[in-house]
């Protein structure tokens, strides 16, 4: 980012932060040349990421998605739907902070399982049930015993 009074290529960030629509991110710099103080917008880059599936297939990754799955598990639990946003908000957050282009959908279901956990434990549960591939009852059993 050059100085826009003194063409210098140096400076510091002061302030930052994203704008209304979050797709980009407004940076305070100041030159470290001339000590100016300069505005710039910087477009969050959103390389789509993909998912792929068990079976080896991708697609594109859709936060509506894990949305969905998870306000399915917590049908009839007290869960808010600001909370579920939050984790979902969450979950995608960390997957695009990851900058793997890739993702495996197991992971992904990793992702939300942890932030289910601290929301609703039935909704983990049932999630989690969805999500593992339980081969068994036994496993089953063995997972609900281990969180108890
Ligand atoms: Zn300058």
């Amino acid at each position: 980012m050059k100085c826009i009074y003194c063409g210098n290529a140096e400076s510091k960030v002061v302030d930052s932060r994203s704008t209304d629509e979050g797709n980009s991110i407004r940076r305070r710099r100041e030159c470290l040349q001339c000590g100016k103080r300069f505005t710039t917008y910087e477009v969050i880059e959103s390389t789509p990421v993909l998912v792929v599936k068990q079976d080896g297939t991708r697609q594109q990754f859709d936060a509506h998605k894990i949305k969905s799955g998870v306000i399915k598990a917590c049908e009839k639990r007290p869960v808010a739907i600001r909370d579920i946003e939050a984790l979902v908000a969450s979950v995608e957050k960390q997957i695009y902070n990851s900058l793997e282009q890739e993702i495996s959908s197991k992971k992904i279901g990793e992702l939300v399982m942890e932030g289910l956990k601290e929301l609703d434990q039935i909704a983990y549960v049932r999630f989690a049930s969805v999500y593992r591939d339980f081969r068994d009852v036994t496993s089953f059993i063995e997972f609900i015993n281990a969180f108890k």
